[in-house]
C-alpha cells in the first residue's frame, strides 16, 4: 500500500467534509473510522439525532456542491418557541428577514451523505472499524485496532485528528511539551425524548421553530424532523434539588414533566420508553494549544475545540475549520507545516470566543429567553437591525447568520452592549432632570 497524501482519524461530521474536500482536489485520502459502518449496524439511540445548520456550515457544504442537497433534507426554524410554564406559546423570530432561518438536520443522515460522497472520490478511502489509538510524529506511524482485537501499524505523512471530543490523536499530543490541554465538563447533562408525529402524520407542534421549555435552571428543546416527529433533549444538572440525580425512577420523570413542561407530557405518548432507553449523556468543553504538530498532525473539529452545544455551532464551527484549512492547504501547496499553522493561528481565538459564547448562551436559552429585559433588548436589537442593517446586528445574528470570526462578533457585540449601556443612562439622566425641573417649576 502506497502511503496516502492524508490520512484522517474520524469519519464523523468534520472527517467526513475533509476527506471528501480534500478528494475533490485529487488528493490520496484514507479515513480511519473506529465506529462500523453505520450502512450495515443500527446507530445507538440518544446521540442528538438532529441538529442546527446554520450560515457557517451551509457555506462549507456550498464549498463542495452539497448546500441544496443538504437543505432538501432540513426544516427550517425561524424563531424560538417558547412554552411558558402556563401552556402559553411565544415565537420570538430569528432575524427580521425571512431568510433569517436556521435549519434542522438529521445528524446521522447528514454524516452518511458526506461520507458517500466522500467515498464517489476514486482518491478517496473510508475504512470503518479501524479506530487510530496512537501515533509516533517523529517516524510518522500510526497504529490502530479494531473491535475484533485486530492491531495494526501505518504511515502516514499528514494525519488529522477529526475524531472528536475524545480524540486519541490529541490524547497522543497530550503527551508532548509545552502542550495546553484544559478539559471541563459541566453540571448539566443531557437525555434525549422524542415526540412522535400524530398518528395521522401531521406534526404535533408547530415545525417551523426551535420550541424552548425555558425553566431557570434547566431546560427542554424539541427540533422538527422531517417524519413529522420532534427530537426534544432535557438539559438537567446531574444533581441537585432538580436534577437526574432526584429522578430515580420512570414515575419520578413523569410527575417531573407533569410539573415543568405540563404542555409537553400529552405529546410524549411514548415517554416511558424514551426515558428508560436513551442514557444521560455529559457537556464536555476542551480547549487546547498548540492543534498542530510541524506539516505531520492537526487537530481539526471537536478533537480541537469541543464547546457545549447551546449556540448550535459546535458543527458549524468545525465545518468552518475545514473551509480554512482547505484554504491553506491550497495556498501554501509546497508548504504544508505553514499551511498548517496559519489554519491553526486562523481558527484558534474564535473557537476560544465560540466556547465562552455558547456558555452564555446556555443562560440565555434556559432563562433570559422568558424575561422581559431579554425580551426588550431583543426587539432593540431588531429594530436598530432595521433601521441601521450596516452599523447593527445582534450577537445572535452575526453567529448565526454571518461569516464574521466568531471572535470578532464578539467584540463588535461588547461594543454595542456599551453603547446601548451608555444610551440607557443618558436615557435615565435625561428623565430625571427633567422630573426635577418639573418638580423645581411646580414650586
Ligand atoms: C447534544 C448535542 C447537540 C448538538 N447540537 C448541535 C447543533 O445543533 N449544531 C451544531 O452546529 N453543533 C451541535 N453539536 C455539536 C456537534 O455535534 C459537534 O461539534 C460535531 O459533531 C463535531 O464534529 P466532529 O467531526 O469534530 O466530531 P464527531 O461528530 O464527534 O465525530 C468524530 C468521529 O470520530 C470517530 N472516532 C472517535 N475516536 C476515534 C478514533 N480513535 N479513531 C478513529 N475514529 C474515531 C467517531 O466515531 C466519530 O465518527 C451538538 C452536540 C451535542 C452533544
Amino acid at each position: 500500500m502506497t502511503t496516502p497524501e492524508f490520512t484522517i482519524a474520524g469519519a464523523g461530521l468534520a472527517g467526513a467534509l475533509l476527506a471528501l474536500t480534500l478528494g475533490r482536489r485529487g488528493h490520496r485520502v484514507r479515513v480511519l473510522e473506529r465506529r462500523p459502518d453505520p450502512r450495515k449496524v443500527p446507530q445507538p439511540p440518544g446521540r442528538s439525532i438532529n441538529m442546527a445548520l446554520s450560515t457557517r456550515g451551509r457555506h462549507a457544504l456550498a464549498c463542495v456542491g452539497l448546500e441544496e442537497r443538504v437543505l432538501e433534507k432540513a426544516l427550517p426554524m425561524r424563531g424560538r418557541m417558547i412554552h411558558g410554564q402556563d401552556e402559553s406559546l411565544e415565537l420570538q423570530p430569528y432575524g427580521i428577514h425571512p431568510e433569517d432561518v436556521i435549519l434542522s438536520i438529521g445528524r446521522a443522515e447528514l454524516n452518511l451523505l458526506l461520507v458517500e460522497e466522500a467515498e464517489r472520490c476514486p482518491t478517496v478511502e473510508v475504512l470503518f472499524d479501524q479506530g487510530v489509538d496512537g501515533f509516533d510524529a517523529a517516524t510518522r506511524t500510526l497504529t490502530w485496532s479494531r473491535a475484533d482485537g485486530t492491531r495494526g501499524e501505518e504511515a502516514f505523512v499528514t494525519l488529522f485528528g477529526t475524531d472528536g471530543a475524545f480524540s486519541a490523536v490529541r490524547r497522543q499530543m497530550q503527551r508532548r511539551d509545552r502542550f495546553d490541554y484544559q478539559q471541563q465538563f459541566i453540571d448539566w447533562g443531557y437525555k434525549e425524548i422524542s415526540f412522535p408525529a400524530r398518528p395521522d402524520g401531521a406534526f404535533a407542534m408547530e415545525p417551523g421553530a426551535l420550541h424552548i421549555w425555558p425553566r431557570g435552571n434547566h431546560m427542554l428543546i424539541g427540533l422538527p424532523n422531517p417524519d413529522g416527529s420532534f427530537t426534544g433533549t432535557l438539559f438537567l444538572p446531574f444533581e441537585g434539588a432538580e436534577s437526574f440525580a432526584n429522578l430515580e425512577s420512570v414515575a419520578d420523570a413523569r410527575e417531573f414533566f407533569r410539573n415543568w413542561f405540563p404542555d409537553a407530557l400529552p405529546m410524549l405518548p411514548d415517554f416511558d420508553q424514551s426515558w428508560r432507553e436513551n442514557p444521560v449523556r455529559s457537556l464536555v468543553l476542551v480547549q487546547c494549544d498548540p492543534w498542530v504538530i510541524d506539516d505531520a498532525v492537526a487537530l481539526v473539529g471537536d478533537a480541537a475545540h469541543a464547546v457545549v452545544p447551546f449556540y448550535g455551532q459546535g458543527m458549524n464551527a468545525s465545518f468552518e475549520d475545514v473551509v480554512v484549512l482547505a484554504e491553506e492547504l491550497a495556498m501554501a501547496p509546497d508548504d504544508r507545516r505553514l499551511a498548517l499553522s496559519r489554519y491553526a493561528d486562523r481558527r484558534k481565538p474564535h473557537t476560544d470566543a465560540l466556547a465562552e459564547l455558547a456558555m452564555r448562551n446556555f443562560v440565555e436559552m434556559r432563562d433570559s429567553v422568558a424575561k422581559r429585559s431579554y425580551k426588550w433588548r431583543h426587539a432593540l436589537d431588531q429594530q436598530l437591525q432595521r433601521w441601521l442593517p450596516d452599523q447593527w446586528m445582534s450577537l445572535y445574528h452575526m453567529v448565526t447568520f454571518t461569516r464574521l470570526p466568531y471572535g470578532e462578533a464578539k467584540a463588535r457585540a461588547e461594543r454595542q452592549d456599551r453603547l446601548v449601556r451608555a444610551a440607557t443612562m443618558g436615557l435615565g439622566a435625561g428623565l430625571l432632570w427633567m422630573l426635577a425641573r418639573r418638580s423645581s417649576d411646580d414650586q
